[in-house]
């Protein structure tokens, strides 16, 4: 399935072309909602918000992005055996799309339904777009790295520019004045915020549609062997899509007759259980299902410690939507040189570092040649940073006790020690998945990358959930140990890997 060597677009692929402005959109609709959605779940009704407070916010926050990346593994599989990379990416955008329009009608109850179509849809669209990447190049082609490098600067392109469109919609007082000029609530404006990335995921589906020839037949085709394969698959897929739909409407019903009574809370628990348990199942099963050979089980047990690694540092990481946003919002002077500007903005910054950071650290890795540190150091001096992100935020949160707003210069440290942090863990994660998976489960490894990102969000939300309920200085503290605790039970475990891997 891979295409002649082409260098249509900067050296590379034409088809990178492609996915790149693609993945740019579907990511501008993905952050520009998320840079809204803790401070609309939080905003009090009067201001067009939902008047929740942190404790619901928090993990329906969690929840959410826990389940977007979650959905990565049913939506890789789904390509996999039954409709192939290219039509997922397809369905997966017009999702998405019908998901950010739901969400711009400015009603409560359209809220969770919404939010539920841009789960089913980022599932379907976000791991199989990266695989597409991987068909453009041969496996021996040395600029495969590079390209995923591009198309990670493509991500943060989008990310860099959503929340500046979307959360100057929803939040700033220019546009809430042209929404009274023209006889409309300027509560209202938080909707037009989410339509705006909804315009953004019609531009990438668009985009994908004319500009799709030049992927030629890569993702065309699910990998199934035979007639009887993909029957088999369609009845896996029927099975479990009607298992998830029967569990949904059992407790719907119960909930509805009154026999339970759930509340954020306890759904949230139930999930954190849930993802838990799914997590150690599929590492048992990966580490003890038979047919390994001795090498491939010391690699397994490597990407089992990576893969905490990970979770960890995703679930400090990414509190840039939930309590640094809350920072940002409550405790911040958003302004620079007498400029004010919507508290959501703050998430570009991460974006805008990782724009400028990349071609530094991958020109790093290169000059580093053979002392290139090993992918377990890298995931310790990550954890290392993204600690530092936190702990620098204590004194700013103790300047902030008195209810007094920090400068804006404290956030964007923040965000700069967090984004070195990325740079040593993301890239780098994706690689170290890819060249130590055992071929047989290769693509699964995308999908239990993105699981990581799944916990880390989850956690990330229930520690929002609790930031009115311990002092922030402490809150922040806790949150820095805990990334620097393991930081360094990573940091002792970096020999350990090293001779298990060269006996490998
Ligand atoms: N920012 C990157 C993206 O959106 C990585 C996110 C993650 O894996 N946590 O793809």
């Amino acid at each position: 399935m891979t295409l002649p060597r082409q260098t249509g677009f900067f050296g590379h692929p034409a088809g990178l072309r492609t996915l790149f402005f693609a993945e740019l959109w579907e990511r501008f609709s993905y952050y520009g909602m998320r840079a809204l959605l803790v401070l609309f779940m939080t905003a009090p009704l009067a201001a067009g918000g939902l008047g929740w407070d942190v404790a619901k916010a928090g993990p329906i926050y969690g929840l959410y992005t826990a389940m977007v990346y979650l959905f990565s593994m049913p939506g890789g599989w789904i390509a996999d055996r039954i409709i192939g990379q290219r039509r997922a990416v397809l369905y997966g955008g017009l999702l998405i799309m019908a998901g950010h329009v739901v969400l711009a009608i400015p009603m409560e109850a359209s809220f969770l339904p919404g939010l539920g179509l841009v789960v089913l849809g980022t599932g379907l669209l976000k791991p199989n777009i990266s695989t597409i990447v991987g068909h453009l190049y041969a496996p021996d082609d040395e600029r495969r790295d590079a390209g995923f490098s591009i198309f990670y600067i493509a991500i943060n392109i989008g990310a860099l520019l959503a929340p500046l469109v979307t959360a100057s919609l929803a939040q700033e007082q220019w546009f809430k004045d042209i929404l009274t000029g023209w006889g409309m609530s300027p509560a209202s404006s938080w909707h037009w915020g989410f339509g705006a990335t909804a315009i953004g995921m019609a531009f990438g589906v668009i985009w994908y549609v004319i500009d799709g020839k030049t992927l030629g037949d890569a993702g065309m085709k699910p990998a199934v062997s035979s007639e009887e394969d993909a029957a088999a698959a369609k009845r896996q897929f029927a099975i479990g899509a009607g298992a998830l739909v029967a569990v949904i409407a059992s407790v719907a019903a119960l909930q509805m007759t009154g026999v339970i009574a759930l509340t954020t809370s306890k759904i949230s628990n139930a999930f954190g259980v849930f993802l838990l348990v799914a997590v150690v199942a599929f590492f048992g099963w990966l580490l003890f299902s038979s047919g390994w050979t001795k090498e491939e089980r010391k690699r397994l047990i490597v990407l089992a410690v990576l893969f905490l690694g990970a979770a960890v540092f995703w679930s400090v990481f990414e509190q840039a939507g939930s309590t640094l946003t809350l920072f940002a919002e409550r405790s911040t002077r958003n302004e620079v040189f007498g400029m004010s500007f919507g508290s959501g903005k703050w998430q570009s910054i991460n974006s805008l570092w990782v724009v400028i950071l990349a071609p530094v650290f991958a020109w790093l890795w290169v000059k580093l040649g053979s002392k290139n540190p090993s992918s377990a150091t890298k995931f310790s001096l990550g954890l290392v940073f993204v600690s530092a992100g936190f702990i620098l935020m204590v004194p700013a949160a103790q300047l902030a006790a008195n209810g007094d707003r920090v400068g804006w210069w404290w956030l964007l440290g923040c965000y700069f020690l967090h984004t070195v942090g990325e740079m040593c863990i993301s890239p780098v994660g994706l690689s170290a998945m890819t060249k130590l998976a055992p071929a047989r489960v290769g693509s699964l490894m995308m999908g239990v990358w993105f699981m990581a990102t799944s916990v880390g969000n989850f956690i990330g939300g229930q520690v929002a959930s609790v930031y009115e309920k311990f002092s922030l200085p402490q809150l922040f503290s806790v949150v820095g140990l805990y990334a620097l605790v393991f930081a360094v039970v990573l940091a002792l475990l970096i020999n350990p890997i090293k001779r298990m891997l060269a006996r490998a």
